[in-house]
């Protein structure tokens, strides 16, 4: 089934994600608020994640001007700090405003440096792999009832190309894209059979943002695209365009 399915190809109707309630982590800025607001234009009701409160407000403004049906919502998660109180307390938040959770984007991330092994500094290789790898696990831990009350609910962690064949000094961002592709791969196959949830990896490939900026300062911006132009692909796996399709790793171009 995965084979045969490319969310590049989808083009996504008016209103395909209609009634459906989508949470994205890093909603406030890059990748993360291109899909928050393309996923509210089609008709998502949107939770906003981020850690900065005045940026996310932003974005839910423009959301709110653009689509007042989407009736966002804000939650602040640092997830380079958050402690289980706050995971729960987002959890319950979500169960009691809307009983349900359709759609989880996993797109929060943070690159780190760019160092060889042998120099790379160990309390920024842990901010990373929380940030990028641990907090996505125990986000998902902590939704999955809400998941689970969905009829047809997707799971999608971001991924990148060096999360899956390696590149000198990309260090600890690379390591945790290839955890974030295991965590993608073995949650997919234990709800497989046993819940209505899927769960798959997408890689943005290069997008114009500042985390681009920041990996690839020598590098020319106008040759990436927009984050704009890579929300369709999104749009296909957290919609019901990609029913049926689990334990895949795609690309957005
Ligand atoms: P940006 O830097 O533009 O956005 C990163 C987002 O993550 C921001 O919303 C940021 O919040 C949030 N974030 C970072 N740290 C934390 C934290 N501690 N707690 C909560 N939120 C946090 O990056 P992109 O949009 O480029 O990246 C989006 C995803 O795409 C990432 O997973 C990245 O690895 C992946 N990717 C991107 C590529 C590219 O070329 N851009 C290529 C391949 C993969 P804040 O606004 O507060 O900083």
């Amino acid at each position: 089934m995965t084979a045969a399915f490319d969310p590049r190809t989808h083009q996504a109707r008016p209103d395909e994600l209609a009634g459906r309630v989508i949470a994205i982590t890093g909603a406030s800025d890059g990748v993360g608020r291109a899909v928050a607001i393309a996923c509210a234009q089609h008709g998502a009701k949107v939770i906003l994640l981020g850690r900065s409160e005045r940026k996310l407000s932003a974005v839910h403004a423009q959301i709110e001007s653009a689509s007042p049906a989407a009736e966002p919502t804000i939650a602040v998660l640092d997830l380079e700090n958050a402690l289980a109180p706050d995971y729960d307390r987002l959890a319950s938040a979500v169960l009691e405003r809307f009983g349900r959770l359709d759609g989880l984007l996993h797109n929060a991330a943070m690159v780190g440096e760019l160092a060889p092994i042998e120099h790379y500094d160990v309390p920024t290789w842990c901010r990373v792999l929380q940030v990028n790898l641990t907090a996505a696990f125990a986000l998902t831990q902590v939704l999955l009832p809400a998941l689970k009350q969905s009829s047809d609910a997707s799971v999608l962690f971001t991924s990148s190309s060096v999360g899956r064949q390696g590149r000198a000094y990309w260090g600890a961002y690379a390591v945790s894209k290839f955890g974030v592709e295991g965590l993608s791969q073995v949650l997919a196959a234990e709800l497989e059979n046993i819940s209505a949830i899927r769960v798959n990896a997408l890689n943005p490939g290069p997008v114009r943002t500042r985390m681009r900026a920041q990996a690839y300062p020598a590098g020319n911006p106008a040759s990436w695209p927009p984050p704009e132009a890579v929300t369709g692909p999104y749009l296909a796996l957290l919609g019901p365009a990609s029913r049926g399709v689990t334990g895949g790793s795609f690309d957005a171009q």
